[in-house]
């Protein structure tokens, strides 16, 4: 039996960066995956996959528009190839997965190739693939993420009625598509699908599409995307979906209560995702769990000592609505592994978490929306600045969006911004370390913006907060 410090339970982008910073921090780490690659859902599934698709929808507008631009030689029918998209992001991906297995031989981490169950004491029973037992000295920690979860009624047959596992490698641009759902998957699928061809559809239960965000946003989102042609059903559900051979029939209850059928090549499950936790037999062990998902403290650790878990596996006593993020399951990670080294550590504020959505218009935000800053009962003071007015935003083409800004009247502190709109998903990174500092809006007023930038749009927002943006 093989004896670590550490052993982690899957290599997503939780357990790979945990286990990175363990063998930084001189602990001895083993990590257990049972994919042929390591990086997980964000590098074979989810975040990179996805975003290579959109830059080459990005790409495929610069050329639908290439007069505009006077880039000659772009004469006759644009389209776009599906075999050089996939083999181009299948090149990144693979690029990606290699650089954390290089990563891993760097900091002297095993991966053991293998699915894992949890057995007891320290105990580690790889029972697939690589089979053998570990033990941990110090530490499990369980990283083993999360997956597509349908909804009660569709049957997803993974052929028409697909999750986004399936879309990523859909090997044509389908005619049409149904999206259920219009969270960040479902909205970034929409914008891939849109811009290469398909008519698409979207179905959102919520009385309006990314629901999470700032009203505004909603609104912004809605407006771009019916001038693009996407058509979106808000308050609407799909009562029925039934795969034929070649396409799916689609029953949906509009927001009035009037029925719709739709026949389309394939329907989209996007309607969120669930903990894998199967097999691990963790709940065995005495694990507190929650809905299917391991209930930990704020520095990872559940009621079992030596068991630990991290990223989209997890839910966070105290914290509703654990968000499932890639850069949430590193930043837990790192807590995590700098605990069991016995590093003083700082819980994470899960209300300065950036949320990013890459559709086109892409949106970022942190912090409080307009909405709940009121109902936690600050007295709100807001600032919005239009991209229209920029002049990077006028040189790229591209002048949809805004950046709003929700600050507290009495302190002034900057309490969340939202942006939709080119660029959005950088800016927010100066929006998100305004709240880490808990800034005012008086200090991004005083912040030097560069020109010409889209990042000015920040600044002015904040001017317009305090009622003079300068280019309005
Ligand atoms: C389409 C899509 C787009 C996304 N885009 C973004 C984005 O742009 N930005 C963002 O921040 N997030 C995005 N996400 C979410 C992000 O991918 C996840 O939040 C992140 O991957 C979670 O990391 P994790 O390490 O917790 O789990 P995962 O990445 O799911 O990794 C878990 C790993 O554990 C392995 N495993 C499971 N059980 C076992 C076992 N018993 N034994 C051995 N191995 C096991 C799995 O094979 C897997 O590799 C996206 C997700 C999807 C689906």
């Amino acid at each position: 039996m093989k004896d670590y410090d550490v052993i982690i339970v899957g290599a997503g982008t939780g357990g790979y960066v945990a286990a990175i910073r363990a063998a930084q921090l001189g602990l001895s780490v083993a990590v257990v995956e049972k994919q042929k690659s390591l990086g997980g859902t964000c590098l074979l599934w989810g975040c990179i996959p996805t975003k290579a698709l959109l830059e080459h929808a990005h790409a495929l507008k610069i050329v639908q528009h290439a007069k505009d631009w006077g880039v000659t030689g772009a004469a006759g029918p644009i389209g776009i190839d599906m075999i050089q998209v996939h083999a181009r992001k299948d090149r990144i991906v693979g690029g990606l997965t290699r650089g954390v297995e290089f990563l891993f031989k760097k900091n002297k981490i095993d991966w053991i190739k293998g699915t894992a169950r949890l057995s007891g004491q320290g105990a580690v029973d790889v029972y697939e693939g690589d089979t053998q037992t570990l033990r941990a000295r110090k530490e499990i920690i369980v990283a083993t993420g999360s997956a597509p979860r349908g909804v009660p009624g569709i049957e997803i047959d993974r052929k028409r009625i697909i999750t986004s596992d399936e879309a990523i490698h859909l090997p044509e641009v389908p005619k049409s598509i149904a999206i259920m759902g219009s969270g960040a998957v479902g909205v970034e699928f929409a914008s891939i699908f849109r811009r290469f061809g398909s008519e698409v559809t979207i179905v959102e239960l919520l009385p309006r599409l990314v629901p999470v965000e700032d009203e505004a946003v909603s609104a912004e989102l809605e407006k771009s995307f019916r001038k693009q042609g996407i058509t979106s059903h808000t308050g609407a559900k799909v009562t029925r979906a039934a795969a034929t051979g070649d396409g799916v029939e689609v029953d949906v209850q509009l927001a009035d209560g009037t029925a719709k059928s739709l026949r389309v090549d394939y329907l989209l499950v996007a309607t969120g995702r669930g903990p894998v936790t199967s097999g691990l037999e963790i709940e065995r062990l005495g694990v507190q769990m929650d809905r299917g998902y391991v209930t930990v403290d704020e520095t990872y650790r559940t009621n079992v000592p030596g068991i630990s878990a991290i990223g989209d596996v997890i839910t966070v006593a105290g914290v509703p609505g654990h968000p499932q993020l890639a850069h949430v399951s590193s930043a837990e990670g790192i807590i995590a592994a700098e605990r069991i080294a016995g590093h003083e550590t700082r819980a994470l504020n899960y209300g300065h978490v950036p949320g990013c959505t890459y559709c086109d218009p892409e949106i970022g935000s942190v912090g409080l929306t307009e909405q709940r800053a009121k109902e936690r009962g600050f007295d709100v003071r807001v600032g919005t600045f239009p991209f229209g007015v920029l002049g990077r935003a006028k040189m790229a083409g591209d002048t949809d969006g805004f950046v709003k800004i929700v600050a507290d009247k009495k302190y002034d502190e900057v309490l969340g911004v939202h942006m939709i709109g080119l660029r959005s998903t950088e800016l927010v990174a100066e929006a998100t370390l305004a709240l880490r500092l808990e800034s005012t809006v008086e200090e991004l007023i005083r912040t030097i913006h560069a020109h010409p930038t889209m990042a000015e749009a920040v600044g002015e927002a904040a001017h317009a907060a305090h009622g003079a943006a300068i280019h309005l």
